[in-house]
């Protein structure tokens, strides 16, 4: 087994009273990509500056091909980073901005330079374009011109915050395409802040999901989807209702009947879980479907459509169950409307994640 590439070892970050990054320990192999996603104010950031050098951890390591880049300043760690508004420098053209790192660091002659920086332009399809400004660039080029500058001293690990989120919807879906064919095809090792689950799932071939600094989950994004660990990984990754329910029985191969208000349901469940324990079910829009009207039993929940949103290929309801709960349903476009009293049955049991429920912490006072 080869050794991982980076290592982030118990990585803790406090500011006052805020425990911004608390203990992130994951590893990454040479040439992938890892996407940090979470809500806002969850570490992302922190994350990426603590590895870029830019913040000083309270705790930890980070390794980069076996050495402790710890304690080592930006510089000296060879990592290239590009920011969320890309700080380019609108008094330099194209080139200037592209070799500015280069030319600040006075290693390398002229000539190097112009060929590090004809490569790094021609590595995001922008030679051609060195005498031009940045000020007459469109958003997508301008964040290409980043790229390029952030590449062409030709870093061990390429550093990306929030890389779309200066541009608009219809090109941010393009570029988010064409940057996660450009870090393949240069093959370097990269790490992206994010808070939209489409670049996560895009560009990330592993995603670390962050909440309150901690590390929730870390791992593919079908595995994140498929399995998430938590009920918040379960709503953040994808849409998710949750219903309250009680372990009636387990079968011991990995397997419960679960009541939910008043149906049972055979659900995989998870270790530890006994009969008699209280539960969340996490359920994915895609995990119920409608009951036809002659299949009432013992497993169809019943409700009332309440809201109905058509989306072109699917339709998702939202429907209060007869026990109070809501819980939101995709089905085709017949499907129902408001007011339509429905049943719900599990297509099978994906989609359908069942959590030991958290207790509220105990008050102090
Ligand atoms: P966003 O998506 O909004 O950028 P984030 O996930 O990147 O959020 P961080 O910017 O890493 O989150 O912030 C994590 C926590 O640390 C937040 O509570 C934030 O207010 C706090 N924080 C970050 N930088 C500082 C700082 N320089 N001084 C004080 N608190 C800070």
């Amino acid at each position: 087994m080869t050794a991982p590439y980076l290592e982030i070892t118990d990585l803790t970050k406090r500011f006052g009273p805020v425990l911004a990054v608390d203990g992130v320990s994951l590893t990454l192999d040479r040439g992938s990509v890892l996407a940090l996603l979470g809500p806002s104010g969850c570490g992302k950031t922190t994350t990426l500056r603590l590895l870029a050098g830019f913040e000083e951890a309270d705790r930890g390591r980070i390794r980069v091909d076996g050495e402790d880049v710890t304690n080592r300043t930006p510089v000296d760690r060879r990592f290239g980073m590009v920011f969320q508004n890309y700080a380019l420098f609108p008094h330099l053209d194209v080139a200037g901005n592209v070799a500015f790192g280069l030319e600040s660091k006075r290693e390398h002659p002229r000539a190097e330079i112009a060929r590090r920086v004809g490569q790094a332009l021609a590595a995001v399809e922008l030679s051609g374009f060195e005498r031009r400004r940045v000020g007459e660039l469109s958003g997508g080029q301008q964040q290409r011109v980043a790229l390029a500058r952030a590449l062409a001293p030709e870093p061990r690990v390429l550093l990306l915050d929030e890389p779309l989120s200066n541009l608009d919807p219809v090109l941010r879906e393009r570029t988010r395409i064409e940057l996660g064919q450009l870090v393949r095809r240069i093959g370097i090792t990269t790490v992206l802040v994010t808070h939209e689950q489409e670049d996560a799932f895009d560009l990330g071939d592993r995603v670390a999901v962050l909440r309150g600094g901690r590390l929730e989950q870390l791992g593919t994004p079908e595995a994140l989807y498929d399995r998430p660990a938590t009920p918040f990984v379960a709503g953040f990754v994808g849409r998710a209702s949750e219903l309250s329910g009680t372990v009636v029985s387990t079968d011991g191969n990995g397997t419960a009947i679960v009541r939910v208000e008043d149906v049972e349901w055979r659900l995989d469940s998870r270790p530890g879980l006994v009969a008699g324990s209280e539960v969340v079910v996490s359920v994915r829009p895609e995990a119920l479907g409608l009951a036809p009207g002659s299949s009432a039993g013992a497993a169809c929940l019943s409700g009332k459509v309440v809201n109905r949103r058509f989306r072109g290929s699917w339709t998702l309801l939202t429907i209060r169950t007869t026990g109070g709960a809501t819980v939101e349903v995709e089905c085709g476009r017949a499907g129902a409307t408001p007011g339509d009293s429905v049943g719900l049955l599990p297509n099978s049991s994906r989609g359908l994640h069942v959590f030991p429920k958290q207790r509220p912490a105990e008050d102090p006072s």
